[in-house]
């Protein structure tokens, strides 16, 4: 049986022009991203005053495209700005995987608390979402790094130590 990708396979794999779908964060997009790139102002219905609706703007960064927010309306404070999140994926057993480290930046524009951007960051499924500044963001940043390294190194300890249980068991 044959189960090595064959060159000419492997070589035709390569050429395929690279689709949008083929980056590793796309399933994370928000699928309603806005396609324009101009300013993008939005109506939302004010659930907390009847009859009154407010107009936004979106900042730059901001990907939702707020439809929920117009169709449904939105609170004052509750409204916010999201840009698109970011996790590491995590494969498991089943085929699946799991997003952990999730992170996004949320800006609550009308709040009655910070109305600055911040980063959300929910590390886990089973973690309560934090809120990051700056420096905490690069702080991860450094940490995420280093595990990649630690993973490499482990990397390379579990192939010696396999090879080493190869060569013991054909003894
Ligand atoms: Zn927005």
């Amino acid at each position: 049986m044959r189960n090595k990708v064959q060159p000419d396979e492997h070589a035709r794999t390569q050429t395929q022009p690279e689709q949008p779908s083929a980056r590793p964060d796309a399933d994370l997009m928000r699928v309603d991203a806005p396609q324009a790139s101009g300013p993008r102002v939005h109506t939302v219905r004010l659930l907390d005053s009847p009859g009154a609706t407010l107009t936004v703007t979106c900042p730059d960064w901001c990907e939702s495209d707020h439809s929920e927010d117009e169709t449904q309306g939105a609170s004052l404070e509750g409204f916010a700005h999201r840009g698109t999140a970011k996790a590491l994926h995590v494969g498991r057993a089943d085929g699946d995987h799991e997003d952990v480290l999730l992170i996004e930046i949320t800006q609550y524009p009308f709040s009655r608390g910070t109305r600055r951007p911040m980063a959300v960051l929910c590390p886990s499924s089973e973690h309560a979402e934090e809120h990051l500044d700056v420096e905490d963001v690069y702080a991860l940043a450094r940490q995420a790094r280093a595990y990649a390294d630690a993973l490499d190194e482990l990397g390379v300890t579990l192939d010696d130590a396999r090879r080493t249980a190869r060569l013991e068991a054909g003894r």
